[in-house]
């Protein structure tokens, strides 16, 4: 394979802030044919429901089932995957959802009241929703971890009925994935995907349960779908193409960043890895190292054009400014491979997750470490959270007045009410004003 040149940038350089711009450019998922395939695939669902769930799935995943009772997994299939699998597997997987089920915990919102001196409640009531719909990607890999990841937090929030979603292409089916659901608490799993499984559970048929929320990555089929039903359900997010963002003082070693960047370089030839260190040496190290070690990747292909397309070594000239630039890239996963990660993360604003230290592999929290892998990409974590226990909790406010309270608040509202010309919310309030 011809060597891999990986673009070099320089915070010195004049046109640097160009530079990072054209670096970051991603068009997000929207293509004119994928709509109207999707399109399609809603509408029909949406008036045909098993039935057209059960024909989409025949032709693209390639399967001969005549009805959607087949495309079922039972409740016994999840755990006996789950008692069959090998013993190390099954270990490593009851790790990975315990230490995912303990952080998830400590996000769990609760509700709160408080009373003002006249008697006044005021308070927020936290609930979950009823049913959440979880898609598992299985078009060309299969993804246990996902399942865990998107599974715990809704059960640790209380959701009555998790309905999972996975395809099973050729009709293989992933026992890790079974496995995964069956530890997890999913409720219902179907082997459905695509566009049609999004409309099932957004619209709800006979066999599958009309959920509130749709959850978990898939293809563009997918994430088009799930743009195309927010509104009528609730989704978690877009996804974009996974990124890493090492940020390193030249005192890792440069084979362990190298691996790192490709450990998000191998999802995806449009997946983004990038490091930013204070020492140019280093990073003609981690070249050397990429060099080195992208012939023994299972993945080179797809790893040699991330780094060719989407990656860069970048020069800049303190860790205060490595930081800057991290805020205004916002990337899906951050490493800070310093000797205090503690002193530079005051001045980190937007990352999704924050790996500290040079022991911490982005890898562990793809998998085992607890905080959750669902991620907000392309930069959206200037504005959004990780996938969480409060993505399946809703609030409502909660206000009881006391007949003070009522009287005292009467006279506000009404003098606002009667400002927007609106009588009967004036003489809603007024009515209950003392005296
Ligand atoms: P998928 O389950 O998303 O899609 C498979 C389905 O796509 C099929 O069942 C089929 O119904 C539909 N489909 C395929 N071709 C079609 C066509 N021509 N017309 C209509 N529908 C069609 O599985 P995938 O394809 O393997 O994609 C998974 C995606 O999820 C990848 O892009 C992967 O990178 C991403 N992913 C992201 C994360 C994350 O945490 N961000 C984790 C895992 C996977």
């Amino acid at each position: 394979m011809a060597k891999i040149e990986v673009l070099r940038l320089d915070s010195q350089q004049d046109d640097f802030s160009e530079q990072l711009d054209k670096l970051l450019a991603w068009e997000s998922v929207s293509n004119k044919e994928v709509n109207q395939v999707v399109d399609e695939i809603l509408q029909r669902v949406k008036a045909d429901g098993d039935a057209a769930v059960v024909e989409y799935t025949n032709r693209f995943d390639r399967l001969n089932v005549a009805s959607m009772a087949e495309l079922e997994f039972s409740q016994s299939e999840l755990q006996h995957a789950l008692d069959s699998l090998p013993e190390e597997q099954r270990e490593a997987l009851t790790i990975a959802a315990q230490r995912v089920r303990d952080y998830h915990e400590r996000q769990k919102g609760e509700s709160w009241q408080y009373q003002e001196a006249d008697g006044t409640l005021l308070g927020q009531k936290v609930t979950p929703m009823d049913k959440a719909g979880l898609y598992v990607p299985g078009g060309k890999a299969s993804y246990p971890s996902s399942v865990l990841m998107n599974a715990i937090p809704a059960h640790v929030a209380g959701v009555e009925e998790l309905i999972m979603v996975v395809p099973t292409p050729d009709g293989e089916v992933n026992q890790l994935v079974l496995a995964a659901a069956a530890l997890a608490g999913v409720d219902r799993a179907f082997g459905i995907g695509g566009a049609q499984a999004v409309a099932a559970l957004a619209y709800g048929t006979k066999t599958i349960p009309r959920v509130d929320k749709i959850v978990g990555p898939g293809n563009i089929f997918v994430a088009t779908a799930k743009r195309a039903v927010y509104g009528t359900v609730g989704i978690d997010m877009i996804a974009g193409p996974s990124e890493i963002l090492v940020i390193c003082d030249g005192q890792t070693d440069p084979d362990w960043i190298a691996m790192d960047l490709f450990s998000q370089a191998e999802h995806d030839e449009d997946a983004q890895p990038i490091l930013i260190s204070n020492d140019a040496e280093f990073l003609d190290q981690v070249a050397v190292s990429i060099e080195k070690l992208l012939p023994t990747m299972e993945r080179e292909a797809i790893i040699s054009r991330s780094l060719a397309d989407r990656a860069a070594l970048i020069k800049v000239t303190d860790l205060e400014e490595a930081a800057r630039v991290n805020n205004r890239i916002a990337p899906e996963h951050l490493e800070l491979s310093v000797a205090d990660p503690q002193a530079l993360l005051p001045l980190i604003k937007h990352a999704g997750a924050i790996f500290m230290g040079r022991y911490t592999a982005e890898a562990l929290g793809d998998y085992c470490a607890g905080p959750n892998h669902v991620l907000p990409t392309s930069g959206t974590a200037r504005f959004s959270s990780p996938l969480g226990v409060y993505d399946f909790q809703k609030r409502s406010s909660l206000i009881m007045f006391s007949e003070d309270g009522a009287s005292e608040m009467g006279k506000v509202a009404s003098v606002l009410a009667r400002g927007e010309s609106l009588t009967a919310h004036a003489r809603s309030a007024e009515y209950r004003i003392k005296g």
